[in-house]
């Protein structure tokens, strides 16, 4: 008995130190209104006490006592919420105009940049706009694990990663470095890919489109057997029918197809199920047409200080073209369909996560993950409700239980912005003034504490 009490009395002790052994540090926020993310009304006048990488107290600021010794951040004016968790990010690309051209020039001018140097940039461009988790769906696997494993051992500034490693696929995807696709040819082959890339330590498997029912069933049985999670990228309604049957856990881009509204039945099934739908409604369909509304979106000033200058040159240049790309050839059937599409899976109730598909053309790490919340608002969703849907639902695809949401115990990843963005449609989410994650602060008074990686 006596050895048990001393655990638990060892327990507490460890929790209130730091990984290098001093004593952990304590922050308070104070003063702003609270969105828990847990589908509760917001807490006005709230306070957050930190210790260490956890949330230890949480409540109205009458309520809950400044411990001696804390730094206090005052987020009076301000919302305080959980950090935002992009569940479909692309590390090793930044918005580039088009996706060929951005490797042909990491290959020629910017060899500087190796793949891991890009993804750093990416990491810290996602953490400084409130983004403190996110699901790399789709990248070269060695230096995806590198970076991830990095992140999490304090080494280098990063929201918390899951990595997928490259896109099981039957066709190689053009234009994108070799590693990032794993090419199939049968189902078989699709079981000793997964088993080959849990074994290297992805978190995650990225079935893409055009697989066939076969190969849905066999990937997702051994990721399955490896108690890892199947996201599938897809658009076309067979695609979701086969992914469905095959018992895949997260649909990727459904609802963004740029066709008709799926089967009622089918998305009827899907909702049932309570498997999460992830849109990336925005990449192209708003994309395309917001930047045609206002293209000096591609030269704005918050944008240009998160990139490097010689990035931002060839940036610039590669935006000369961007209407004519081919990535957005489908644009006016996509734009016809957007709303409809979107409003289906709403609709349906389904379980919904949100995830930008960033790094694709001009869908920055930066505001990608705002401009999809917009979205869903504009479509139908409450504000609260999209908040929610981008931190407690996302965390729960994640399977990462203690992030997600602003409660005692769990890990201290809070933003803060100015204002209600409740009121204000989540537009102040563009502008995010304090950023913590596991306790740390990144971001204070709307500055980085951290350098931008060279
Ligand atoms: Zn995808
Ligand atoms: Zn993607």
């Amino acid at each position: 008995m006596v050895q048990v009490r001393t655990l638990a009395l060892m327990a507490l002790a460890l929790a209130s130190t730091s990984a290098l052994g001093q004593p952990a540090k304590t922050t308070v926020l104070t003063g702003g209104m609270l969105i828990s993310g847990l589908s509760v009304p917001p807490l006005h006048n709230a306070r957050v006490v930190i210790q260490g990488e956890r949330v230890v107290a949480v409540g109205p600021a009458s309520e809950v006592a400044i411990p001696a010794g804390a730094e206090v951040i005052d987020t009076s004016g301000q919302t305080m919420l959980p950090g935002l968790i992009d569940a479909h990010a692309h590390l090793f690309m930044v918005g580039f105009g088009d996706e060929a051209g951005w490797f042909k020039w990491l290959k020629a001018d910017g060899r500087k940049y190796s793949i891991e140097k890009v993804m750093e940039l990416s990491a810290y461009q996602l953490l400084m706009s409130g983004v403190t988790s996110a699901i790399d769906l789709g990248g070269n696997p060695v230096e995806s694990i590198s970076l991830r494993n990095r992140i999490n051992k304090g080494e280098v500034a990063g929201p918390r990663l899951q990595v997928s490693g490259p896109l099981v696929t039957r066709r190689a995807f053009g234009g994108f470095p070799a590693e990032a696709s794993a090419v199939i040819t049968t189902p078989k082959e699709g079981a000793e890919t997964v088993d080959r890339l849990f074994k290297m330590g992805v978190d995650v498997i990225k079935a893409h489109a055009g697989l066939t029912r076969e190969d849905y069933f066999a990937i997702v049985k051994a990721a399955h057997a490896n108690r890892i999670k199947v996201h599938a990228h897809l658009y076309a309604e067979a695609d979701v029918r086969n992914a469905y049957d095959a018992g895949v856990d997260v649909f990727q881009h459904m609802g963004s197809a740029g066709g008709p509204t799926y089967d009622p039945e089918l998305v009827r099934t899907i909702a049932e199920s309570n498997r999460p739908v992830v849109l990336t409604a925005a990449h192209r369909s708003w994309i395309y047409p917001d930047t045609v509304a206002f293209p000096a979106r591609l030269q704005d000033p918050v944008l240009k200080s998160l990139f490097p200058a010689d990035i931002w040159a060839a940036m610039q240049e590669s935006f000369k073209e961007w209407p004519a790309e081919g990535h957005f050839a489908g644009i006016n059937r996509q734009v016809k369909f957007r709303s409809p599409q979107v409003r289906q899976l709403i609709e349906s109730n389904a379980l919904m996560g949100v995830g930008t598909d960033s790094g694709t053309p001009m869908n920055f790490n930066t505001d990608g993950l705002v401009r999809e919340m917009k979205v869903l608002v504009d479509e139908g969703l409450s504000p609260l409700e999209v908040i929610a849907d981008t931190t407690r639902v996302n965390a729960r695809i994640m399977g990462q239980s203690d992030v997600g949401t602003i409660e005692p115990g769990k890990r201290a990843d809070i933003i803060t912005v100015p204002g209600d963005p409740v009121y204000h449609n989540l537009n102040n989410l563009f502008t995010v003034q304090t950023v913590i994650k596991n306790g740390v602060t990144y971001k204070k008074d709307g500055v980085p504490t951290i350098k931008m990686p060279e």
